[in-house]
């Protein structure tokens, strides 16, 4: 349920009406915005009668909201949500998702040794990418496949961060590993965990940003779903993330959804990234489908870029050389600036 109050409304009066929602039992998500202040009502909203909350002075309308999602929808947060990233360390100012940019996210599927990865994150970074992308934990369909490096990847990435100044973004598929994530920036929870509800409960305790991703054939109402059990638990710095997913068409590894990138920013005020390489899995398509996806109004675009793609330990066939990153990277700007964007 949402009650928009009137632009005039006093702040005590407001305090005293948050006051007898609470007391119900209710949970209150305050939104304020340039005229107008909304409060979105959390919980079991079915016994509140809307036309008591009319009669309060303050109170100019009150609406259901229909959708399961609340705290993700857009009806409670009208304006965009804007994620600052990184620790703003002295000169350096936090990367910011949403509200307009267009963030370029990229580095190797896999971290596979310091070499590597140092090399990759300083040519993306010339290149314009904001934040570095490396899995220390992977998720392989087969369990006779690299498995990633583990802590160890994860202290190489740390060091990479420490040498360009980027945030780090790397996946997390266990509770069991969040200890070591203290200095890691945006906690990617990976397609295949999408619904691991235990570990979205974990991620919302605490109050990293999440980079959500669409699980493999899950509809856009689960992701959203998904966003709402991280933003119910506390944590509401929610990324969303299109990644493909499974059609009965098989000519690409996955089928880049567009459409979920126009009705994810109508429905939600969340960010959306679009990783366009797990979504077709062939490196020549991706600079057309990431095209598509900032011109489709997402948020950012999350790449793999390997140094030696032939030689990649994993998803070495969709990832773009450092040169083709470049390249790329300066299309997307031109793409972004058409609509006063920048990446
Ligand atoms: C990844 O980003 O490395 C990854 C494994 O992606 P997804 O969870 O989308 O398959
Ligand atoms: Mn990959």
């Amino acid at each position: 349920m949402i009650v928009v109050l009137k632009p005039a409304a006093e702040q005590r009066d407001i305090d005293a009406f948050i006051g007898m929602l609470k007391a119900q039992g209710l949970g209150i998500h305050e939104s304020r915005g340039v005229g107008h202040t909304i409060i979105g009502l959390v919980g079991d909203t079915a016994r509140i009668n809307e036309d008591s909350l009319r009669a309060y002075h303050i109170v100019d309308n009150v609406m259901r909201v229909q959708a399961p999602y609340k705290m993700a929808n857009r009806a409670f947060h009208p304006e965009d949500t804007v994620i600052a990233v990184g620790t703003a360390e002295p000169g350096c100012e936090p990367v910011r998702i949403g509200g307009g940019s267009a963030t370029l996210i990229a580095g190797p599927c896999s971290i596979e040794s310091e070499e590597q990865l140092t090399g990759i994150a300083q040519a993306v970074k010339a290149a314009g990418a904001r934040i570095l992308r490396g899995g220390a934990f992977k998720p392989r369909t087969s369990p006779y496949s690299f498995q990633g490096l583990g802590k160890q990847g994860l202290e190489m990435l740390l060091a990479a961060k420490k040498l360009t100044g980027l945030p780090v973004v790397t996946e997390l598929m266990a509770v069991s590993q969040l200890e070591l994530f203290d200095d890691v920036d945006i906690i990617q929870i990976g397609a295949r965990n999408m619904q691991n509800f235990d570990l979205l409960k974990e991620v919302g305790g605490c109050k990293k940003p999440i980079l959500l991703k669409r699980g493999l054939a899950s509809t856009v109402k689960e992701l959203l779903m998904s966003a709402e059990y991280i933003m119910a638990a506390g944590n509401e710095n929610v990324i969303l993330c299109e990644r493909g997913i499974r059609s009965f068409d098989q000519y690409t590894r996955n089928t880049l959804d567009v459409s979920a990138i126009p009705f994810l920013k109508k429905e939600s005020h969340l960010p959306v990234i679009v990783d366009p390489s797990h979504a077709c899995g062939v490196s020549w398509m991706v600079p057309a489908l990431a095209k598509a996806a900032v011109a489709a109004g997402a948020d950012g675009i999350m790449t793999e870029v390997h140094n030696n793609p032939e030689c990649a330990l994993c998803d070495g066939e969709q990832s773009l050389t450092p040169d083709e990153f470049a390249e790329l990277a300066a299309v997307l700007a031109r793409y972004a600036a058409v609509e006063g964007r920048s990446i």
